[in-house]
């Protein structure tokens, strides 16, 4: 995160979910990279938080953006992952394995944190079915990556 202009912050993804945070009152900006560890620890919550600490970020007037990455459609996980989430956020296939939406587990992870649902914006696009993006669970170590960029022009 930065207040600095001209500063460009880049998140590397293929599935996980990039967030990007703005606040144009301090004019502040945080990139986020959430994978599913990060996800179960509220790292988006955290980078709310020091940005209240280190800025003095009031939440709600901060802008978020959660980007196209591993959708609940395709994102397939066993029960030690699923168990870490709200129960709200999976769905149970019946084969011991659930279908996780860490969309969702971070849009609530904002509300949880004081930001507006007005102010949140999530993309609809999953990173693994649509094949203009780059996936890690479909392709594998030959996967590509994307970067989803934030900065604040001079
Ligand atoms: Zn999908």
């Amino acid at each position: 995160m930065t207040d600095a202009k001209n500063t460009f912050l880049a998140v590397s993804i293929a599935d996980c979910t990039p967030i990007m945070l703005y606040d144009p009152d301090k004019n502040v900006i945080a990139g986020i990279h959430a994978g599913w560890r990060g996800t179960s620890k509220s790292i988006v919550g955290n980078a709310v938080q020091l940005m209240k600490q280190n800025y003095s970020v009031v939440p709600a007037n901060i802008v978020a953006f959660i980007g196209p990455s591993a959708g609940v459609c395709c994102y397939e996980v066993g029960n030690e992952v699923a168990e870490l989430f709200p129960n709200d956020c999976w769905t149970e296939k019946g084969n011991g394995k659930f279908m996780l939406n860490v969309k969702k587990v971070n849009m609530l992870q904002l509300l949880a944190n004081g930001v507006q649902e007005s102010h949140i914006e999530v993309h609809p696009d999953c990173s693994i079915h649509n094949q203009q993006y780059h996936s890690f669970r479909r392709d594998g170590k030959n996967s590509g990556r994307m970067l989803a960029v934030i900065g604040i022009k001079k």
